[in-house]
This record gives C-alpha cells, structure tokens and sequence, in this order.
C-alpha cells in the first residue's frame, strides 16, 4: 500500500486476531465482538485474518469456527513464526493490497503495538491506539482512549479517508455479546512471499509468572505504593485473611520484590474479575486498571480524592489506609 496511490476500499471491516503456537490470544473473541458489533451496523463484510506459520493458523482457524465471520485468512509462511515484525509487516501488507477493508481492527498487545504503527504509516495512516469504546457518528466511527496514564478520556476520527487503524484495549470490550454462526466461515490460504528478515527473534518476554491464579478468586485485597513499606503488608494480609480473599498488589510492589509477581494485577500481570476487589493506596494507572475493571464490585481506599481509582470505583474511601484499614479489621473482628 502506498499513500500516494490509495486503493479504493471495500465494504469490508478486518480483524488481525492474533495468537501464538495456535492458541488464539485471550483478548481475541472480547476484539471480534466488538469488530462484529460496529461492522453490523455499518453494513459491512467481517472478515478476519490469522498470521502464522502453516501449523499455527490451522489450529487457530479451529478456534474461530463458531465465531460470525464473513471470512477467515489463514496468512501464512514459516517466517512468520516466531514473530518478527519485518515478516507481519510484509504479510499483512500483502492481506491488506488484496483485501482494502475500510477498518482494520487489532488487540492493543505488544505485538499489535510493534507492528501495526508501522502498517499504518505504510498506508500513510495512523493508528488510534489503545481504545476503550467505539461510537458511530454518520459514516464515521468515534474511537475513545486514554490520554496522560488514564486521567482523561479523548475521542478520535479520522480526519483521512478509510482504510481506519484502530487497536482495542485489552479488557474494554467484552466477549459475551460475540455473534455465534451456524456454520464454519470459508477460510482462504495466503502465502505471501517474505525474504530473510534482518532480525531474529528472542525468547518471547515472559508476563507475570502465575504460581498463584487470581482470576478464579472471588475476592482480592490489592495493595499499592501508598502501602509505603514491606512490614506494611501485614495489615493488608490481615485484612484479606478476614474477608477471606486473596491478597494482591499493584507492580511497583511485586517490582519491589515485597510480593511475588504472580501477585500482580494489570497488563503486564494478571487479569482478574472476583466479585469483591478492594484497592488499597492504589493510584489506578491505567495499566492497572485493565487487569482489575471486569471487577464485580471494585473498593477503592485512597487518600487522594482525585485518584483515578474512583472512577472506576462503586464504593470509594478518601482517606489514610492506616486509619481505615485497621478500623475495618475491627468491625470485622467485632462481627466474628
Ligand atoms: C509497560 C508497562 C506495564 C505496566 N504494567 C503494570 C501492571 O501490570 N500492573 C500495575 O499495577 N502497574 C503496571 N505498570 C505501572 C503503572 O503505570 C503504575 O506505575 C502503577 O500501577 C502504579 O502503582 P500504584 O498505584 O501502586 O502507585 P502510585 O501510582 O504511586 O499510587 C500510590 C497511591 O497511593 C495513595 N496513597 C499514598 N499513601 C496513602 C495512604 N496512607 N492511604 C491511602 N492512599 C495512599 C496515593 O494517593 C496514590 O494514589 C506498568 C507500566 C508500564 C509502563
């Protein structure tokens, strides 16, 4: 694709879905729902593509079969796996020449956050990084993301026309309202031509260890920087023991090695959803955020009033942990 000669677009939007040894990413189906959603009431095609090396996107395909899709791509090399961004770059561009969808839609990963930029400027676009929601307005499509670590929300349009970049925060968009088909979508074989890339690719960065497997935890106790020191972390555990919940932190605790990183929540943590989650000192950066919002009933303590945490918040307490923490340990301990 190329800037100065853009192609026309076609009724189409696309989903890069992503995955890794065939496994589709979690955040696939809550991003395909929300592709679904918007292509439905724009009146276009969805189709979606998965890059990989013959074996990956076969197995990847399977787990696409129930899902609504016009179409699925199985875009594949061996080059294309591991993932080196030099390859996607070639490969998608190859889908995208042949394809022209009038959005493109990616999971706001590593990968997504490597490669697509990139696509994007090669298409003399950008990319609307990182949306939270989606919105039509006439023909156009009203993309909202985080600005300045998630203390404002913006809403963003293209001002070029399609083909529309756009990559979904991981979490924002939810997978329950996914359109089931019938029948298996046609899925087409392209087998773009990749040289030998320049680089080669490491070890893939390895997340957050999961010794411990909060997401199944029906409460959690977090604990943040406003914990101040290690000892401190005594009276966040007594405080859990007696919900009986799980005790959990922000990443500058885990970084600070005062819980292990199987404790922690967020991007770069785990994801978590317990019916109960209470935010102790807990500034509510996005990249926390995104690990804990599926909460059923998010508690937030903070002594500033304009933390982030509260608004996302149902019930918030402005004030010092060290008062309000031990004052609900008692009433706990008065209850039996
Ligand atoms: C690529 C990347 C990935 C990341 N991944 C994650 C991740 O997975 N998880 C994660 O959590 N972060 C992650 N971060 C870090 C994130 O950006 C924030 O820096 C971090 O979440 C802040 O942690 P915090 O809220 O504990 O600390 P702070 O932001 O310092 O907030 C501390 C809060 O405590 C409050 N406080 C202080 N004293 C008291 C008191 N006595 N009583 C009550 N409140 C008090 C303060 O008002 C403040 O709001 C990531 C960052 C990057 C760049």
């Amino acid at each position: 694709m190329n800037a100065s000669t853009p192609s026309p677009v076609s009724a189409t939007a696309l989903v890069f879905v992503e995955q890794r040894g065939g496994r589709l990413a979690a955040a696939a189906l809550e991003t395909l729902a929300a592709a679904q959603a918007q292509a439905a009431a724009a009146g276009f095609a969805l189709e979606a593509a998965i890059l990989g090396n013959a074996a990956e996107t076969e197995a990847a395909v399977r787990a696409l079969d129930a899902c609504a899709l016009a179409r699925i791509w199985r875009v594949q090399h061996p080059r294309l796996a591991p993932y080196v961004a030099e390859a996607w770059l070639v490969a998608a561009g190859a889908l995208l020449r042949k394809t022209n969808p009038a959005w493109i839609f990616f999971i706001h990963s590593y990968q997504t956050r490597d490669f697509a930029p990139r696509l994007a400027d090669r298409a003399g676009r950008v990319l609307i990084g990182d949306v939270i929601a989606l919105r039509r307005e006439g023909e156009q499509l009203v993309c909202t993301r985080p600005m300045y670590q998630g203390k404002l929300a913006a809403e963003f349009v293209a001002t070029l026309p399609p083909p529309l970049f756009l990559s979904l925060q991981i979490g924002a968009f939810s997978a329950d309202n996914l359109q089931r088909a019938a029948a298996p979508a046609p899925v087409e074989i392209l087998e773009p031509e990749i040289g030998e890339p320049k680089v080669r690719a490491g070890e893939p960065y390895q997340e957050a260890r999961q010794a411990v497997d909060l997401s199944k935890a029906e409460k959690i106790v977090a604990v943040g920087r406003g914990i101040r020191e290690a000892k401190n972390l005594d009276l966040a555990r007594e405080l859990a023991e007696r919900l009986g919940a799980e005790l959990a932190a922000s990443r500058p605790i885990c970084d600070n090695g005062w819980l292990p990183m199987d404790r922690q929540v967020g991007s770069s943590g785990q994801t978590v959803a317990p019916r109960l989650y209470l935010a102790l000192g807990i500034s509510g950066a996005i990249q926390h955020l995104v690990g804990m919002k599926a909460s059923r009933l998010i508690a937030a303590v903070n002594k500033d009033a304009a933390a982030p945490i509260f608004e996302i918040a149902d019930i918030g307490a402005v004030g010092d942990l060290f008062e309000i923490v031990p004052a609900l340990i008692s009433i706990l301990q008065q209850q039996g």
